[in-house]
């Protein structure tokens, strides 16, 4: 299963290949095209990770957890309810999310994030692994007090640093059985599998690419389980998926100085 980091150093942005816990491989091209060795190592704190992909869209999914929908009585939905959160939202591992003036409450939502490799539309679900480069992490914030006031979800899901992802992306494994967890301050929070999903990777790549054209780099994000909370200023906060990665980032509030 290889991992692949997208980076910048020396002020160029590359993809680059996992090689230890702690050094990339340098190639050239991408993962969405083609890629070669192209020579020599880098350390992770030689380089500034970035976001693993860069999607023009990121379609989200409200309840898709059975333990989720156990939890809170709720019907299973008979078809996914999907939402968008905008490219602006995205931040990288490490970069800070950002908790905004606007909002009361701000939590966290540890979700298995698909990354799609080629422009598709109408895909059946038995072609729908070919359609997938790969995986990442996702944290996907939103402003519950602001979700429950406004019915519609753009702006409780759409803050800039409401949509960390990363580390890395990574191809070749089975999203189908993966352990979901999210972690505040170290202390375990959210814990299910991907074997807990109302609808699976496959009918969710159908059930959206009826709806909309999907691109290189769009992300599809498949729900969070249940134990969603609140987060503050001067917390940390790791979504940990199985195979895929830790993404880690911390909480700042508006106004305070970041390091972006
Ligand atoms: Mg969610």
């Amino acid at each position: 299963m290889p991992k692949f980091i997208r980076y910048r150093y020396q002020g160029k942005e590359a993809y680059g290949l996992l090689e230890t816990e702690d050094r990339i491989r340098r190639i050239s091209g991408d993962p969405f095209s083609d890629y070669q060795p192209a020579g020599g190592s880098l350390a992770l704190a030689e380089i500034k990770i970035l976001p693993p992909c860069r999607p023009s869209k990121i379609v989200a999914l409200g309840l898709n957890y059975r333990d989720h929908a156990r939890e809170f009585n709720l019907e299973v939905p008979a078809e996914p309810l999907i939402f968008m959160k905008p490219p602006s939202a995205v931040i990288a591992a490490d970069e800070k999310i950002i908790v905004p003036a606007m909002s009361r409450r701000v939590d966290y939502e540890a979700e298995l994030a698909v990354i799609i490799g080629r422009t598709c539309r109408n895909v059946p679900r038995e072609a729908a692994f070919s359609t997938i480069l790969g995986y990442t992490c996702l944290n996907d914030v939103t402003a519950r007090d602001l979700q429950t006031k406004d019915g519609q979800w753009t702006r409780a899901k759409g803050f800039d640093t409401f949509c960390p992802i990363g580390p890395g992306l990574v191809t070749d494994i089975d999203p189908g059985d993966l352990a979901v967890q999210s972690y505040l301050n170290g202390e375990l929070r959210q814990s299910s599998r991907t074997n807990q999903l109302i609808f699976s990777v496959p009918e969710l790549v159908e059930f959206i690419s009826r709806v909309m054209t999907l691109y290189p780099g769009d992300i599809i994000s498949t729900g969070t389980p249940s134990g969603v909370g609140p987060m503050k200023s001067g917390d940390t906060v790791e979504v940990v998926v199985e195979q895929v990665g830790r993404l880690i980032n911390t909480v700042a509030a508006e106004g305070a100085p970041t390091n972006q």
